[in-house]
């Protein structure tokens, strides 16, 4: 018998067989640890998403880290301009693979309101994105909702 979402096999005896990468990507993607780049408004929002209300945690993704080499997840969230362009490169560089980014609100995803010559117009310009989130800002539940798409994504990838 097969166990819903995955390529387990649950036997009579109650034996579970299934795939090395299989049980890597369950870690993974049931375990991560989010970096935030938080810049401008969009970061006071993220504070909201890993209040108690919000419960992160039922995702696996509350323990939120400020080192880069402790994280696998970044988590854009603000006004990015081209002076700051430099330091989220070597930032994301700075993590360990695999890793993913999260891109949090207009601003992030696309300059929003900031159609000038200082704002970068969206930091898929710089580093590679996984999620957008649309919004200005984007409610909690809609960053919750990027984790489970990201997740999904996770899961349908061949193992890195
Ligand atoms: S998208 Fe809106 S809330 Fe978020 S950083 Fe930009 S201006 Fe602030």
């Amino acid at each position: 018998m097969g166990v819903k979402g995955t390529t387990m096999t649950k036997h009579e005896t109650g034996l579970i067989t299934t795939r090395v990468e299989e049980v890597i990507k369950w870690g993974r993607k049931n375990s991560l640890w989010p970096l935030p780049f938080g810049t401008a408004c969009c970061a006071i929002e993220f504070m909201g998403v890993v209040s108690s209300v919000f419960d992160i945690s039922r995702f696996g993704a509350e323990l939120v880290r400020f080192s880069p080499r402790q994280s696998d997840l970044m988590i854009v969230a603000g006004t990015i301009n081209y002076k700051m362009g430099p330091v989220l490169k070597r930032i994301h560089e700075q993590m360990a693979d695999p890793k993913w980014v999260i891109s949090m609100g207009a601003c992030a995803c696309s300059g929003g309101f900031y159609d000038n010559y200082a704002t970068v117009q969206g930091i898929d310009q710089i580093i590679p994105v996984d999620v957008f989130i649309p919004g200005c800002p984007p409610r909690p539940d809609a960053v919750l909702d990027a984790i489970v798409k990201l997740q999904a994504k996770i899961d349908s990838n061949p193992t890195r």
